[in-house]
This record gives C-alpha cells, sequence and structure tokens, in this order.
C-alpha cells in the first residue's frame, strides 16, 4: 500500500472574507451584537464611480475633496426568521460615534439599529439595547480584509501587521 493521503491535524481555520457588511434596509429594525472594537477609516465619495471609496492617505488621487469617518466592527446579526446570530461586519457612521463611545467596551452589547427614512441612503440609527456580557461569545474577527476586498483593493500581508499600530490607516494595492 503506497497510497498517501492528506491527513489533517486539525480542522481548516474559519474563513476569514465570508461574512459581508450588514446594511440595514429601509424601514427595518434590527438588532446587532458586537464582537469587538470599531476599526475607522476615512472615505471619499468618487463621483464617477458612485460610491465612497477609501482615503490612501499621501498618494490619495482623491484628496483633498472632503474625506467622511466610517467606522466597521466584527458583530453578529440576529436572524429573526432562522433566529440565530450571524456573523457580520457593522457599519457604523458619524451620528452613531457618540452612542457607541458611551458603551465601550462594545463586546457582547446588543445595539438596535434603524434606518427609518424612505431613502436606501438615509442615516442609520443606532439605540443601545442590552449588555449581554461575552461569556460564550465567538472571538472578534479582523474587519480589514473583508473591506478591503470590497473596494476593489488587496491588502499586502507584509503591511496588515504594522497597520494595527495605526488603526486609522489601511495600506493598499489596487488589484487588477
Ligand atoms: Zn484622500
Amino acid at each position: 500500500m503506497s497510497q498517501q493521503f492528506a491527513w489533517a491535524e486539525d480542522p481548516p481555520p474559519p474563513s476569514r472574507i465570508d461574512k459581508q457588511v450588514f446594511r440595514p434596509a429601509k424601514n427595518s429594525t434590527n438588532f446587532v451584537r458586537f464582537l469587538g472594537a470599531i476599526v475607522g477609516v476615512y472615505m471619499h465619495w468618487h463621483a464617477l464611480e458612485k460610491k465612497s471609496l477609501p482615503c490612501t492617505g499621501p498618494d490619495c488621487s482623491l484628496c483633498p475633496e472632503p474625506r467622511r469617518w466610517k467606522g466597521y466592527a466584527p458583530a453578529l446579526l440576529w436572524r429573526h426568521i432562522e433566529k440565530n446570530w450571524a456573523p457580520i461586519v457593522a457599519d457604523i457612521t458619524e451620528n452613531s460615534i457618540e452612542i457607541t463611545r458611551e458603551n465601550e467596551p462594545l463586546r457582547g452589547k446588543i445595539f438596535e439599529v434603524r434606518r427609518p427614512g424612505q431613502r436606501n441612503n438615509s442615516p442609520i440609527i443606532m439605540t443601545f439595547r442590552e449588555d449581554k456580557g461575552t461569556d460564550n461569545l465567538p472571538e472578534p474577527f479582523d474587519v480589514k480584509p473583508i473591506l478591503v476586498r470590497l473596494w476593489g483593493y488587496q491588502l499586502r500581508s507584509s503591511e496588515l501587521r504594522t497597520s494595527d499600530n495605526h488603526e486609522n490607516i489601511l495600506p493598499f494595492t489596487k488589484s487588477g
């Protein structure tokens, strides 16, 4: 018997890029439970591409156009039909900075997330609801690779480590 098999010692690590940035539908009420801290990034509105793109710092082609702070955090979303919590990236806008800051550390805490307006891009309103503690809560995951892929960039892995010290600066290379 010379047959060989690739027996694995451990199950594969959980995928880090299968999670989506959660954007609440208009007029919907949702419940989000934070797994970890907010990662902040400055965004520009790109008029030609009609979407927000991250400021890339000194070599940014969109500066000095106005920048807007955006926050993203690893979180769980309550799914009403399945009756379970699913991992998502929570989208935090400027009008929620105060309520999230008042409730730090966010890990374990549940917020109601609503988009009460008639438009799909009307402001997201967050309200603190409950501190459920951190017992049996999954570890926080890194939101940066998810965001970078969403924006159409590839993160240089060598710089991902150094960026941990500068939470507001993400290194990029444009992919494709
Ligand atoms: Zn810029």
